[in-house]
């Protein structure tokens, strides 16, 4: 008995031990566990901050993608929008009034977008910058939706700049092609939009083409500044009284290496709408001064060149002091540099910014022209206001003169319109003798056209 009471307790003992054990090593796996759970929630707030943008809590174009194809996954068939929705006129709101309005702007937005009907039926991203991207079941309509909502966003938006919104959409019913190639498609589409008014483009498939064309351009222009690529084309200014040549305008060409040459509406249009065209336009400006400068080398009387300078350029912090730099660097008269600045500039610049940086180019000497006058909105009152010292007509309104009187009319009023306004008027276009006859006889002394001449390589029109 007494062996069996001995044996027993030990084994008991034994167990208990292992009891022991087996705590102490649970207890362990429980703190492991809790470890583990830790980390995972760890990891999920990081997967979270990764797929989602900071600034709007919208999910960012990765984490976008993975929502749409599952998404996608889980209701083959329906019918769907991929919509992208770009800001215009959002780097000049960066320019103007710094990142943190930007930001604000951008919050806002995705509040906006996010509280509209159906909102919750979707999925929202942004995209570096001011890019949004919306899947939405296409039953909601929400194309539709935003071209009717967005306007009154923007024009209620307290901000000087005018802004509005612009999209593109891709519509399908089957998830042919991944997500992220839908994306791209909407903004195809985007990009075929003008730059006014809020509009809603779709896509097709045309649209590639144009864009590898347009892609190609672009990579290509920090290269061609380089190598010289772009030339300096100068078209007379003639008194039509007297005959002479009384100025130049400046005009860019592309000479590509791979595309040969590449007239100004094939490229211009757009490196202003990705704001890349401030770089070149300083190019032709600083050919324009070397065209001065060499004039000046050969003994010949200044002549004036006006250069062009894009809506966006005026807008740009360091515009003043690069011209500044640039007559200083040639040592010349800044009235012999002109800046040709379309009419849209200032009519679409609630802003005043244009007038503000026009005002003070006039204050330094340069002669301001407005470009393509009658294209824009101009009010009467507005143009007794602005600072400019020309008028330039735009050439549209020559395609019908002298044949039809109602031109003639026009044309007639804006020299009366130049004389009280005590402005030069050039006529632009000019092609024909009757044309510049019929405009010496209603007092327009000035143009440009072919009839004079076409635009020249700076040297061919130096000889
Ligand atoms: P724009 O400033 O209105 O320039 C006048 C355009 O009319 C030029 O076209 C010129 O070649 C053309 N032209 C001149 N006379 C006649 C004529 O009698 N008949 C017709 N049909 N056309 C005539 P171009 O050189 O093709 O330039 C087109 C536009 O591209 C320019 O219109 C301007 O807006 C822009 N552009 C050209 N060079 C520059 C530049 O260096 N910087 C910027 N920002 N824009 C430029
Ligand atoms: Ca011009
Ligand atoms: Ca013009």
């Amino acid at each position: 008995l007494q062996g069996l009471y001995t044996d027993d307790y030990y084994r008991i003992q034994q167990m208990n031990n292992q009891l022991i054990n087996s705590q102490r090593a649970l207890q362990k796996s429980n703190q492991k566990l809790k470890q583990v759970l830790a980390q995972v929630q760890e990891a999920n707030t990081t997967i979270d901050a990764l797929e989602h943008d900071s600034l709007t809590g919208l999910y960012r174009l990765p984490g976008f993608v993975r929502r749409v194809s599952q998404a996608l996954d889980a209701a083959p068939g329906q019918a769907f929008d991929i919509i992208v929705l770009d800001v215009a006129n959002f780097t000049l709101l960066c320019d103007v009034f710094g990142s943190k309005v930007a930001d604000k702007l951008l919050q806002d937005l995705a509040l906006f977008l996010t509280g509209l009907e159906h909102a919750n039926q979707g999925l929202f991203a942004r995209k570096a910058g001011d890019l949004f991207y919306i899947y939405m079941p296409a039953q909601f309509c929400f194309p539709e939706l935003l071209q009717e909502k967005l306007p009154a966003f923007f024009d209620s938006y307290p901000l000087p700049i005018r802004m509005h919104g612009m999209v593109g959409v891709y519509s399908a019913s089957t998830a042919e092609i991944p997500p992220l190639q839908m994306c791209d498609r909407a903004r195809l589409a985007l990009n075929t939009l003008p730059q006014e008014e809020v509009r809603v483009a779709h896509y097709d498939r045309s649209m590639q083409d144009d864009l590898l064309r347009e892609h190609k351009l672009l990579d290509s222009v920090p290269d061609a500044l380089k190598r010289h690529e772009f030339l300096l084309y100068l078209q007379p200014k003639v008194d039509m009284f007297t005959g002479e040549t009384v100025g130049a305008e400046a005009l860019v060409r592309w000479q590509h290496p791979e595309l040969g040459f590449v007239p100004p509406n094939a490229f211009i249009p757009l490196l202003e709408r990705e704001d890349v065209i401030y770089p070149v336009d300083q190019y032709i400006w600083e050919a324009a001064c070397q065209f001065l400068a060499r004039r000046r080398e050969l003994g010949l009387p200044p002549l004036p060149v006006s250069v062009n300078m894009a809506r966006r350029d005026i807008y740009r912090e360091d515009l003043l002091d690069v011209l500044d730099r640039l007559i200083k660097k040639y040592d010349l008269d800044p009235r012999l540099l002109r800046l040709e600045v379309i009419e849209r500039a200032y009519t679409e610049d609630s802003g005043r910014i244009v007038f503000n940086v026009l005002s003070q180019l006039r204050k330094r000497g340069f002669w301001i022209e407005m470009d393509d006058f009658g294209t824009g909105a101009s009010t009467l009152s507005m143009a007794a206001d602005i600072p400019i010292d020309v008028l330039k007509l735009d050439r549209s309104f020559l395609t019908q003169f002298p044949e039809s009187p109602r031109h003639v009319e026009i044309v007639r009023f804006v020299v009366q319109l130049a004389r009280a306004l005590d402005l030069r008027l050039v006529a632009e276009g000019v092609e024909t003798k009757e044309q510049a006859d019929a405009l010496c006889k209603l007092g327009c002394r000035y143009a440009q056209g072919y009839y004079y001449s076409r635009p020249l390589p700076a040297e061919d029109f130096l000889k």
